[in-house]
């Protein structure tokens, strides 16, 4: 059995039949959730782990639901590490499928982002990126469960999100588009185009949805993302008009009730992705200096970002 450091022990939640959500608790940096869908003759995973060790707990899992029924698909709802460095303990001849800048994205990042962190053992990690890719929408099926992929056409919390949808069972998978107790990260997505992004997600009309980090909840989820967002807008277009740099304006800025939400440094690179909206709006997602918004988290919290994965 998995050792887990106290209150991050991973849980089963049963949402319908054959289909479960795995979550990581508290919902922090590299504690994310993901899907399990067990159908009569398959399974289908959503979103892998963010360490070895994480990611081979999530395996055993898997292996006791699905009860010897092979894991044909993994979905990667988008590229960020800690949802997709698991990937190469599913079986070679399991399907891997994300969206085409997934595939792009997990190649051309590799493990740089372990730099960023102190805390985990991230253990050996084998890159292995999605070798089915999709850019609008693809569905696939696990035994009779339909699981209908649907990317929204515009960066949001990053260029390649995928919502995975049980239209059937009323849930949706829906990725970091939904943080749940945590604060929302746009740095290599886009404010606007997510804001746009989550009328689309409200628009499926599902009332059970899997955030990609926190409890599973329900369309609530989708408004507190949205007023987290347009604070950041509104704060950033004051703080710019101002001439203050992402940091002032993060150190200065009262986050009032979402001082409450986890990792609230992240308010230094959604500020700075507000501000490249405003100096470029007309390509939202575009990359900014990781390394330097980085260094300017770093320098707001006064030490490094640290994960409990
Ligand atoms: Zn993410």
């Amino acid at each position: 059995m998995a050792e887990f450091s106290a209150g991050t022990e991973p849980y089963t939640q049963t949402l319908a039949g054959g289909v479960v959500a795995y979550v990581q608790p508290d919902g922090t940096w590299f504690l994310n959730n993901t899907g399990i869908i067990v159908g009569d003759d398959a399974v289908a995973m959503i979103d892998h782990a963010g360490t070895e060790q994480r990611g081979r707990a999530l395996m055993d899992t898997v292996a006791r639901l699905g009860e010897g029924r092979p894991v044909r698909s993994l979905v990667n709802t988008h590229h960020h590490a800690d949802h997709t460095f698991g990937n190469y303990l599913v079986p070679p001849e399991t399907a891997i499928i994300g969206h085409e800048l997934c595939r792009e994205e997990v190649i051309a990042t590799g493990t740089a982002v372990t730099a960023f962190f102190e805390g985990p053992e991230w253990g050996d990690i084998t890159i292995r990126p999605p070798e089915v890719t999709l850019t609008e929408a693809l569905t696939i099926h696990a035994g009779d469960t339909r699981i209908e992929l649907r990317h929204f056409g515009t960066p949001a919390h990053t260029t390649n999100d995928v919502v995975a949808h049980l239209p059937e069972h009323g849930i949706a998978f829906c990725g970091d588009l939904l943080f749940s107790g945590g604060t929302p990260f746009a740095v290599q997505g886009s404010i606007s185009g997510w804001l746009a992004t989550l009328d689309d997600l409200a628009r499926l009309d599902a009332p059970v949805l899997v955030p990609g980090h926190g409890p599973v909840g329900g369309p609530e989820r989708i408004d507190e993302v949205r007023r987290y967002l347009e604070f950041v807008a509104e704060a950033a277009a004051d703080a710019y008009e101002r001439g203050l740099t992402p940091l002032e304006a993060a150190r200065e800025l009262d986050l009032a009730e979402f001082a409450a939400l986890a990792d609230a440094e992240r308010i230094v690179g959604n500020l700075h992705r507000a501000y490249a909206e405003i100096d470029d709006p007309d390509h939202p997602g575009k990359p900014l200096p990781l390394p330097e918004i980085v260094g300017d988290m770093r320098a707001y919290l006064g030490g490094p970002l640290r994960s409990k994965a």
